[in-house]
């Protein structure tokens, strides 16, 4: 993977720009009461408004609305005190309304933008063009049976954000730090819990392909991604497709297209000749949708903390590297477990803490810090042990493996195992004494001027001392001991 292609007529450049539809955190739908709950019973969770009887009338829910404008606000976007429900008419199984509700010329939000950080560590800004708000289709499953195919209608109605970039990607790697990135700010706002997996995020990804400098050129769209590396994957695959038509002499037909993951190949759905003519016009059982600022104001005030902003105030006043406040920041619920361990703390040590041993642990169990068998107040303790002397930051690591092994207190680990450090001069002196008798030979040659065995005797007293001497005292008391 890199950031551009090298084709038989010299080197190529990705042009890529986004369309995410995010599924709105709200208990109930876009025009309906119905539930929104995630693998439920099959149309368990229909309301008629989102059966498309007829007669129905939608009644927006404000809800969604709110959770529109905080997202915007979060992409830095211009929140529109007007805007329009517009029909975008079309037909499949599991639209049964015939048209799904949509935002076309007038959405709530327009303009914004997201920075990505690359793996350079620099920063990009992409832009985007809009929000608007939508309603989510019903599902059709054409695996339960071989001769038939069923609608189930429970996401039928589910309010959706669609949040359309502008074409500012120039690799597949700079379109997945933005879908991570997209990812990570609405679960801050608290507007998308952003699982691609169940398909809450789901990506669209138009591809061209330029020589550096050139115009863009014609774009595919690669419909429905629903993992990150799923997108980065076909995003490579369209691009060299694309070369490969342009450097037999051919051009691009503007197509939709799907990613088929098991032979990692796009494949045509429809072109822009057979594309639809969605006949859009403003919906005549909604009003414009008119917000007044002072609402928008309350909403602004009431923001969370955002990635961007809590990773500059890690690094400017706790004094985090950009790469530790970047590995913290991305999921706010890492976040916010180190800033409980930070709290009336060295902030460094909780980092380090928080990154290489229980990050390390966690991963290596597969569990996240919501389910970690450590918690931040126990992790606190054990790095107050280690502040004030009690235990070396060694001794440390091995409590840290028991605690997230047992669940125990890192004070009664340290009890039970009696793994105080020893300070008192004449305990490790004594050690001292021992390990110089034993290692004559290797006095001998330190004391003949080879300086560099200070390193070996200092690791033979902390062996001997079962890693309990307090590692300054050790060297202080060594430094004289070993002159003679
Ligand atoms: P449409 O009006 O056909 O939906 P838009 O201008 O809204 O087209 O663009 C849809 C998406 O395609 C946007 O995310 C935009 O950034 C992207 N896009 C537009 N032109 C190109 C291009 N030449 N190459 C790649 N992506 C593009
Ligand atoms: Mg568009």
């Amino acid at each position: 993977m890199g950031n551009t292609i090298e084709g038989a007529t010299g080197t190529w450049e990705y042009v890529i720009g986004l369309e995410v539809h995010a599924q709105i955190i709200s208990n109930s739908k876009l025009f309906s009461g119905a539930s929104t709950e995630f693998g439920s019973e099959p149309n368990s969770q229909v309301s008629p408004v989102d059966a498309g009887m007829p007669g129905m009338l939608p009644v927006i829910n404000l809800t969604c609305i709110e959770q529109a404008v905080k997202t915007g606000l979060a992409i830095n976007g211009t929140i529109n005190l007007m805007s329009v429900f517009d029909r975008k008419n079309y037909f499949y199984p599991d639209l049964p309304q015939g048209y799904q509700i949509s935002q076309f010329k007038q959405p709530v939000v327009t303009g914004g933008h997201i920075d990505i950080e690359l793996e350079d560590g620099t920063k990009k800004r992409i832009g985007v063009e809009r929000l608007h708000v939508e309603q989510d289709a019903g599902k059709s499953l054409h695996d339960q049976d071989p001769n038939a195919s069923y609608v189930d209608l429970n996401r039928s109605g589910v309010g959706l954000m669609e949040i359309v970039s502008d074409p500012d990607m120039r690799s597949p790697e700079e379109a997945a730090a933005y879908v991570r990135k997209l990812r990570t700010i609405v679960r801050y706002a608290g507007t998308c819990d952003g699982n691609m997996q169940e398909g809450s995020m789901r990506v669209d990804a138009n591809v061209s392909v330029r020589k550096a400098g050139e115009e863009f050129g014609t774009r595919c769209e690669i419909k429905n991604l629903n993992s990150v590396r799923f997108m980065q994957r076909a995003i490579e695959f369209e691009a060299s497709r694309q070369i490969d038509v342009l450097e037999s002499g051919g051009t691009i037909d503007q197509q939709t297209r799907l990613f088929d993951v098991a032979k990692n190949e796009t494949r045509s759905m429809r072109s822009k000749e057979e594309a639809h003519d969605y006949r859009y016009f403003p919906d005549p059982d909604l009003l414009p949708l008119r917000i007044e600022q002072a609402w928008v104001d309350d909403i602004a005030a009431g923001m969370p903390e955002l990635p961007d902003a809590k990773m500059a105030r890690f690094m400017e006043e706790f004094g985090l590297s950009a790469y530790d406040a970047d590995v913290l920041v991305a999921e706010h619920e890492n976040a916010h477990f180190y800033e409980r361990v930070a709290e009336g703390r060295d902030k460094k040590l909780a980092a380090n803490w928080v990154i290489s041993e229980l990050f390390g642990q966690l991963n290596k169990a597969g569990k996240t810090v919501e389910d970690s068998p450590v918690s931040a107040e126990a992790l606190g303790e054990l790095i107050d042990l280690i502040t004030d002397d009690t235990i070396s930051g060694r001794i440390a690591k091995d409590v840290f493996a028991e605690m997230f092994e047992t669940g125990k207190a890192a004070g009664v680990i340290v009890e039970e195992k009696g793994l105080k450090q020893v300070t008192d001069t004449g305990a490790i002196e004594a050690v001292i004494d021992e390990v110089m008798a034993r290692e004559a030979e290797k006095l001998a040659e330190y004391r003949g001027g080879k300086d560099k065995l200070f390193g070996y005797f200092v690791g033979q007293v902390m062996k001997a001392s079962g890693g309990k001497a307090n590692p300054k005292a050790v060297n202080e008391l060594l430094k004289t001991k070993l002159q003679g």
